[in-house]
């Protein structure tokens, strides 16, 4: 058997099913945005990697060394925000071909240090090798109180499910950026959330210091594949009403542009670093209120696991097509 045949998501279970289960003090192991290790005083260490290769999630023709520094560090954030933790320290490796130019190594190590700065992470080490292809992966340590975990297995049957900010913005930037026309004026802000997500981890704090979300994902891959995500880890199904979609306002004009389906970007354009997570429906107002200055939107429930995953349109429900980028599977 080949990895195209099995794609990204059943290589993870075939190397779940190689390593021991998480236990002891390993509270979460493979299979969440981070891992989660028991610590002293009720604090949890968590545990993150993610990697960036040229030509597969970038591409150096429009992308600048900051803007992928930047990235590199945001990507790993995101992931440490949808566990309702912070990051301190970062360790990077630097796979680069020896022809690159020394000052975009410094530009790269600019973005990935401004932005780490902002949200307290000081990088600490790593290593560099050479590597036919500009390769950038970064390993991110940061804890988090035990009563304000969140993982991706908590959501209930009855829960309300909600996204910060808005979806689509960081895929209609891609397609632009991708199209290679020169594009509508006013349209470099998509471009720029493509380039340089910001991660919300301000805003997964307030939430878990005010409420108790059941679970937590951040939208890396879209809103369909990460919802099927967090519905499998959870063993449950949900709804997504199509119409709630808080969708970023420059996507439609951008889909009309380039002649795509908004679906492209809503449901399917992934890079958004939203955060999707699930709360008692109780709480969704006070949340609400918590995430006013970023937006906050109540897009579907969750369901029992034989309901499986639904897209509520116009009254109608259909079964919610899963589909996303996936690394090994064409
Ligand atoms: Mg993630
Ligand atoms: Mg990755
Ligand atoms: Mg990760």
């Amino acid at each position: 058997m080949k990895l195209k045949d099995i794609g990204e998501f059943g290589l993870i279970g075939l190397i779940r099913k190689g390593v021991p289960s998480p236990g002891g003090e390993v509270l979460v192991g493979i299979g969440d945005d981070t891992a989660v290790i028991k610590g002293e005083g009720g604090n949890c260490l968590l545990l993150t990697c993610d990697a960036l290769v040229a030509g597969v999630h970038f591409d150096l023709s429009y992308t600048p060394y900051r803007e992928l520094g930047w990235k590199a560090m945001a990507v790993n954030l995101s992931d440490v925000a949808s566990m309702g933790g912070v990051a301190q320290y970062a360790l990077v490796t630097l796979g680069l071909p020896p022809g690159t130019d020394t000052a975009k190594v410094e530009e790269l190590y600019q973005g990935m240090g401004g932005l780490g700065e902002r949200f307290g992470v000081r990088i600490v080490g790593g290593d560099t090798v050479s590597s036919p292809v500009l390769l950038i992966s970064l390993a991110l340590a940061g804890e988090v109180r035990e009563e304000h975990l969140v993982t991706r297995s908590g959501a209930r049957p009855g829960d309300s499910l909600l996204v910060t900010g808005t979806l689509g913005g960081s895929g209609a930037g891609l397609a632009l950026l991708k199209g290679g026309l020169p594009f509508p004026q006013g349209m470099e802000r998509l471009v720029r959330k493509h380039l340089a997500p910001l991660p919300r981890l301000k805003e997964a704090a307030l939430l878990v210091a005010n409420l108790k979300p059941s679970a937590m994902i951040d939208i890396s891959d879209g809103l369909a594949l990460d919802l099927s995500h967090l519905a499998a880890e959870s063993r449950v199904g949900a709804e997504i009403w199509k119409e709630k979609i808080p969708l970023h306002p420059q996507a439609k004009e951008v889909a009309r542009f380039l002649g795509r389906s908004l679906d492209d970007f809503a449901l399917y354009g992934g890079e958004d670093y939203e955060l999707l997570f699930t709360l008692p429906p109780n709480q969704v107002q006070r949340a609400k209120g918590l995430l006013k200055e970023t937006g906050l939107t109540l897009i579907g429930q969750i369901l029992p696991p034989k309901e499986g995953l639904v897209l509520s349109e116009e009254g109608r429900r259909l079964p919610l097509v899963v589909r996303g980028y996936d690394h090994f599977s064409k």
